[in-house]
């Protein structure tokens, strides 16, 4: 019977934490476009990321309107 062993690869924990932090930034971003409500932006910033978002905003059932 063959044993197994596991060996540490430096690499793919470094990629792991990566994808973490991409993964824990674009949720932060979807989450920015679905709650901005212009509490963060001015009028005019936030009019124009609504207007730019609007449609997806739709198709994920954000209401807006
Ligand atoms: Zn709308």
């Amino acid at each position: 019977m063959a044993s197994s062993t596991t060996t540490s690869v430096p690499g793919r924990v470094a990629t792991t934490a990566l994808g973490l932090a991409l993964a824990a930034v674009m949720l932060l971003g979807v989450l920015f476009l679905l709650q901005e409500n212009g509490l963060l932006l001015s009028a005019d910033a936030a009019a124009y990321l609504h207007e730019a978002t609007h449609d997806a905003r739709h198709a994920l059932g954000v209401p807006c309107h």
